[in-house]
């Protein structure tokens, strides 16, 4: 299971869609470069990173990774923001447990939904994945 910090930066990887080295992701996300480069380590233990030549690169399942926090994401948003709570709170929630939560948990409230498309935010939801 990855830590809050490490999924912030999978994600952020992921978005920036490109093979990255530790002074690139510590740019990216405002830390030093030790700080980037020991997350990278983690990353690539747990076989979400690959290294190719200088750079690091997700592996299949760092991407599919990435989209399950995604969708873990935009999902918890979801039904938070629709029970009234404001969108910058029910997304800074939905990071904390984007992680954490079942993915069986999170089926189910998709379902309960009625499987919404995209999140307040207008971002797509990515569909559930078979591992
Ligand atoms: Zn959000």
């Amino acid at each position: 299971m990855l830590s809050e910090a490490a999924g912030r930066y999978l994600l952020k990887i992921y978005e920036m869609n490109s093979p990255i080295t530790p002074k690139t992701l510590a740019e990216k996300m405002g830390v030093s470069r030790p700080t980037a480069f020991e997350t990278i380590k983690k990353l690539e233990k747990c076989g979400f990173l690959e290294k190719e030549g200088k750079k690091y690169q997700l592996t299949d399942k760092g991407e599919h990774e990435a989209k399950r926090l995604i969708r873990n994401h935009r999902i918890i948003e979801t039904l938070l923001y629709n029970t009234g709570i404001d969108l910058s709170e029910a997304c800074a929630c939905a990071t904390k447990i984007q992680g954490l939560i079942e993915d069986s948990i999170v089926e189910k409230i998709g379902d309960y939904l009625g499987n919404p498309k995209f999140c307040p935010h207008g971002k797509p939801i990515p569909k559930e994945e078979s591992t």
